[in-house]
């Protein structure tokens, strides 16, 4: 049983009852944490419904992570010193994941990457005033950012850069004491899962071809949260965990005769621009 009595976590990314983050921020809780919640606005009346009657939540303040001063005044607000940061949070504008990557915008490339990949840099140069020696970060990533998923398009590569950046800040934050990782999730039905194109397709080709033949659910990926984030991985930083049935370890499923697409019937390649 892991114990982190005593322990106080920062939550970002709840948004709803199936956000990742709140199912980390319940098995935290479980385990014995108190946690502070960072949300983002337009979601505060959910937050409301889903903080009622939790004395294991200890407050809840607004944060936008792409607003620097956001940032440093939930900082400034939180009191005390933290063992544990969640950063879950993932944003790409629609034009961008509509379309193919070829034709994506320099704005919309920049507003992808500033919130779901820079924003662990902003969150964790900030917390390193309140985390405590021997802290745990954790991120969540998507195996888009190693293959081509369709659909996930420009988010492909803001992951790719929230896995390295895994692997620079615990270069930078380890002789402190500090762990970093990040959990590779395979594909789960949230808010922000209902923006990727194509999603209940992913889904169904996933428990299909994973060794598990199941999706992973919400509690699968927060349990391995609450490994990452107690000392039972004391030893573990700059990992990139896959929570996803193992699908990542699957190169050509086991009955590809069976749903291989006749040559004939295989869709010509679309045009270039
Ligand atoms: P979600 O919609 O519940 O959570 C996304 C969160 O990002 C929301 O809470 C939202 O408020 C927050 N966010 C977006 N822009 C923000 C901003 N500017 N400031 C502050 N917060 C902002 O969806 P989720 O699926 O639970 O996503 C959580 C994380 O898990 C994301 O990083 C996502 O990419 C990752 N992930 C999800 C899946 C999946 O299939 N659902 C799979 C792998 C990884």
């Amino acid at each position: 049983m892991i114990n982190l009595q005593g322990k106080r976590a920062l939550v970002f990314g709840v948004a709803s009852e199936d956000s990742i983050a709140w199912a980390i921020a319940q098995k935290l809780a479980q385990a014995g944490a108190t946690v502070t919640l960072g949300y983002q606005k337009r979601f505060l009346s959910r937050l409301m419904q889903l903080v009622k009657d939790k004395p294991w939540i200890e407050s809840w303040v607004e944060c936008d992570v792409t607003v620097e001063e956001d940032v440093k005044k939930f900082f400034a607000t939180v009191k005390g010193r933290y063992d544990v940061l969640v950063h879950a949070i993932a944003f790409a504008p629609a034009t961008a994941l509509q379309k193919p990557i070829i034709f994506t915008t320099a704005e919309d490339f920049a507003t992808a990457l500033n919130v779901s990949s820079y924003s662990l840099i902003r969150l964790t140069h900030y917390a390193m005033s309140v985390l405590n020696k021997g802290s745990s970060v954790l991120t969540l990533t998507y195996l888009g950012g190693e293959r081509v998923v369709p659909g996930y398009r420009v988010m492909g590569t803001a992951k790719a850069a929230l896995e390295n950046l895994v692997r620079e800040l615990a270069a930078v934050v380890g002789p402190a004491g500090h762990r970093i990782n990040a959990i590779s999730a395979g594909p789960i039905r949230t808010l922000a899962a209902s923006g990727v194109p194509g999603f209940d397709s992913i889904l169904d080709w996933m428990a299909h071809s994973a060794p598990l033949k199941r999706n992973v659910t919400q509690e699968d990926v927060a349990k391995a949260a609450l490994f990452l984030l107690s000392d039972l991985a004391s030893g573990v930083t700059g990992e990139i965990l896959h929570v996803d049935a193992g699908y990542h370890a699957v190169g050509v499923p086991p009955d590809l005769d069976k749903i291989v697409v006749p040559k004939a019937q295989a869709a010509p390649n679309p045009p270039m621009p």
